[in-house]
């Protein structure tokens, strides 16, 4: 078990955590808070317990000039002072005496948010790279550690595993929750255990594939990603997305789990990626040369009902659908409620899974959404996560 920010005496002292901050931004506006919303908890018991909160985030990548007023954290301050009801200093500096004076000034309970982490990356990816020197640096700013970004969890970085390395240090309550969830349902699931997977590509999803197959009892696969398993075995996909070089692995996971990977057996077709496209619902073996399948259709959804109707542990991927084209966001829609019907502890992972659940208004449906995408799916591969191994056990 990994040392919490329970396991410390925060009164007095000062606490630097790492949140997730990395909100959608247009023109200097968020677009979604969720993030910093997640990150409340930590946050209020740090302030609670009389700390010193040092607060560090990246907000998207700097790689020019440019990027640095693109991606400047000051907004976030302003909307986390909102959210606590609080002052919030804002240092627009990741080092030096502005910053340092600053933190000699805060009170026990006060709350500072230093700038964008990655703008240490401008010059040498000092950040991104976990130059020693910086971590040592920030660590120096502090006396207690707390990691609470699970979206960088997969990435050893100076504000990370840096800090981490020079410091007492724990996770904070998101993180806590990330691992209780999606551990728990790798390591001890209550079966059925059902994995549905979509999205892209099936490369991406490999890993996952090949730690899950050992774990789950079924895997239910779908989005762009099927028309590679269709081909592996022998149908035609016409123009639908497929991903060549991993037709193989495809061939070979069926020859070997034919009862526990499921395909679907229709699907929604159209001559191409938009809104104008005509559509037609298409069993698997009738996908015509001209044609795209662009989302599941009825027999797939009745199909994937009836998988979800039967599991006790549920963990989604993977959209199964282009489903930022409406005509197209059907079976991610369908599934959304399907899974939101079932009495089984249902995990969706990161990125656009948990963007499409959002947009289609089912945010509290579920067991767990997941704030990581990449860091979800390496834990669902059995990898570890940096930002998290170099946490101190209890
Ligand atoms: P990923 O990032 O791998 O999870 O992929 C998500 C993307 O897959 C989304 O942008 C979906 O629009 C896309 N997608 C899902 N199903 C399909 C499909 N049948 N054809 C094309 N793109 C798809």
């Amino acid at each position: 078990m990994k040392k919490t920010i329970r396991d410390y005496d925060l009164s007095g002292k000062k606490v630097i955590i790492r949140v997730d901050f990395n909100v959608p931004m247009k023109d200097g506006k968020i677009q979604d808070d969720n993030r910093i919303v997640e990150s409340l908890p930590t946050i209020k018991y740090a302030i609670d317990n009389h700390a010193k909160v040092i607060l560090m985030s990246h907000l998207g990548r700097v790689k020019t000039e440019e990027d640095l007023v693109k991606n400047n954290l000051k907004p976030v301050a302003t909307r986390l002072s909102e959210l606590l009801s609080k002052e919030v200093v804002f240092v627009d500096k990741t080092r030096g005496e502005e910053l340092e004076s600053a933190i000699s000034n805060l009170q026990d309970g006060d709350v500072l948010l230093m700038q964008n982490t990655r703008y240490e990356d401008l010059d040498g990816k000092k950040e991104s790279s976990n130059e020693e020197e910086l971590g040592n640096y920030w660590a120096s700013l502090g006396d207690i550690y707390i990691n609470d970004a699970f979206g960088t969890a997969h990435r050893a970085h100076a504000s990370n595993v840096g800090i981490a390395s020079n410091l007492p240090n724990g996770i904070g309550f998101l993180i806590e929750k990330e691992l209780e969830h999606l551990e728990k349902a790798i390591k001890d699931p209550v079966r059925p255990f059902t994995v549905i997977l979509g999205g892209a590509k099936v490369s991406d999803k490999i890993g996952v594939i090949e730690n899950l197959v050992n774990i789950a009892d079924y895997i239910l696969i779908g989005g762009g990603m099927m028309f590679t398993f269709l081909k592996s075995q022998g149908y035609e996909v016409g123009k639908s997305l497929l991903d060549e070089e991993s037709i193989e692995f495809c061939k070979k996971m069926m020859e070997e789990y034919p009862n526990k990977i499921v395909l679907p057996v229709d699907c929604t077709c159209g001559k191409e990626l938009s809104e104008d496209s005509p559509m037609r619902a298409a069993i698997i073996s009738d996908i015509h040369e001209d044609e795209m399948g662009l989302d599941l259709s009825l027999k797939s959804f009745d199909l994937f009902a009836s998988y979800i109707k039967m599991s006790k542990t549920i963990i989604w991927n993977g959209p199964v659908g282009a489903f930022e084209i409406e005509k197209f966001s059907i079976g991610t829609k369908v599934l959304c409620e399907e899974l939101a019907k079932s009495d089984a502890t249902v995990i969706l992972g990161g990125g656009d899974t948990a963007a499409a659940a959002i947009q289609f208004g089912y945010k509290d449906k579920f067991t767990h959404i997941s704030t990581g995408g990449g860091a979800s799916l390496e834990l669902l591969e059995g990898k570890d996560l940096p930002g998290i191994s170099i946490i101190s056990e209890k």
